[in-house]
């Protein structure tokens, strides 16, 4: 028999969309996927030779726990550099993406009841994996008005003796909102006057930002010494299957985790930490300038689309390579919505509702031109018959 806990665990809706979408692909059907959240390039030619080096050099032991010493200092490099955050080496945990990354700090910090702040829409695994270590989700309900980012005010009004975590995610997925400094700002007012509460800042989109610029929760004084930063090599460098993801933070608290890693799957893969380190070397903002300037003008092809469609409601997102999309005006409910989509016009997305927003849809824009121009005439022809119901 299994245990409550997986047994009260959801699936990852975004995983579950893109194997139903795989599976219609074998079945002959011309399935397009905007489910997917990771880049449709290839990671940059430089990292893919240090790879091979390494294991032409013979890297293929198990690396220490925390991970090989030149990644964490050149982690180190890269938060002083781009993040104006100072950690020192044995602050810094290596892990198998920052999904691990996550669930160790979970793991490290939340007893039965605690409770865990969201802001919603949120990114589908915080909230599946805080019921896992039997911590309450606390959801902070945004909308479209506030460009789904919450208030000082929210912010203040959910915090309680028991808050233990505040999720911070910007850039956000699914909603692409990025948070100004002076946004920042006024939630650190109210963190700073909280010490208790441990601010995890997931910042795997950092780099995937456009007309705005990412700030740092931790780079802000007052609460650097409650707050972790995560980061990753998945989405700024479309290497998603490598699984490397990092987290810099107190370093009691990186120790915990370290000790978690210990016991369930010791270190990440040596070569993948190897070609990290290289990644991490350059200023990413340069590596990425061809990658960011093709999803800028994807980003603008469906923004142009969905602006003609009045019944359809978004914001334009600032960072990540997503589009969230409220659907209240049809009156259905988001999983109806995508469900119908995929298995009628073959286009895959996913539903609002796996994002803690109920009359949302998620269309990821990682694809080519040419997929997104046939998904968006069949989103129009699928949408032409709502009117006729
Ligand atoms: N955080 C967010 C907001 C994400 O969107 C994802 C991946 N979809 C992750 C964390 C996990 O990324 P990884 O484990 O590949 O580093």
């Amino acid at each position: 028999m299994l245990s409550d806990r997986i047994l009260n665990m959801g699936i990852s809706k975004t995983l579950e969309m893109t194997a139903k979408a795989r599976k219609l692909k074998e079945l002959g059907y011309n399935v397009i996927n905007l489910s997917v959240g990771e880049p449709d390039f290839l990671p940059p030619s430089f990292i893919l030779k240090a790879a091979k080096k390494a294991i032409d050099k013979g890297y293929h032991n198990y690396t220490p726990i925390s991970g090989y010493l030149e990644l964490k200092k050149m982690i180190c490099k890269k938060f002083k550099r781009d993040n104006n955050i100072n950690y020192s080496n044995s602050q810094i945990l290596i892990s198998n993406g920052v999904k691990q990354s996550i669930i160790n700090l979970f793991l490290a910090l939340l007893n039965k009841n605690d409770e865990v702040i969201i802001p919603a829409p949120y990114w589908v695994s915080y909230y599946e994996m805080v019921k896992f270590c039997q911590a309450k989700p606390i959801i902070i309900p945004t909308t479209i008005k506030s460009n789904f980012k919450i208030t000082y005010k929210q912010l203040k009004n959910v915090i309680t003796s028991k808050t233990k975590i505040f999720i911070f995610n910007s850039p956000c997925n699914p909603t692409g909102c990025v948070y100004s400094k002076n946004e920042i700002k006024t939630l650190v007012k109210i963190l700073s006057k909280n010490p208790k509460i441990i601010i995890i800042s997931d910042e795997i989109y950092e780099y995937i930002i456009y007309e705005k610029k990412h700030i740092s929760i931790a780079s802000f004084s007052a609460i650097y010494n409650q707050t972790v930063t995560l980061n990753g090599l998945s989405k700024s460098f479309s290497m998603t299957g490598w699984r490397v993801g990092y987290l810099g933070g107190p370093e009691w608290l990186t120790k915990a985790c370290e000790k978690i890693q210990g016991q369930t799957t010791s270190c990440v893969n040596s070569i993948a930490q190897r070609a990290s380190i290289v990644a991490l070397k350059y200023n990413q903002k340069k590596i990425l300038k061809k990658i960011l300037n093709s999803f800028k003008k994807r980003r603008n092809l469906i923004i142009t689309f969905f602006k003609e469609i009045p019944t359809l409601k978004f914001k334009s997102p600032d960072g990540a390579f997503y589009l969230f999309i409220d659907i209240s005006f049809f009156n259905q409910s988001s999983n109806n919505f995508s469900m119908h989509l995929l298995n009628k016009y073959f286009v895959a997305t996913v539903s609002g509702e796996s994002f803690g927003y109920k009359n949302g849809l998620r269309i990821s824009y990682a694809s080519s031109k040419k997929n997104l121009f046939e998904a968006l005439f069949r989103i129009k022809k699928f949408l032409n018959e709502f009117f006729f119901f």
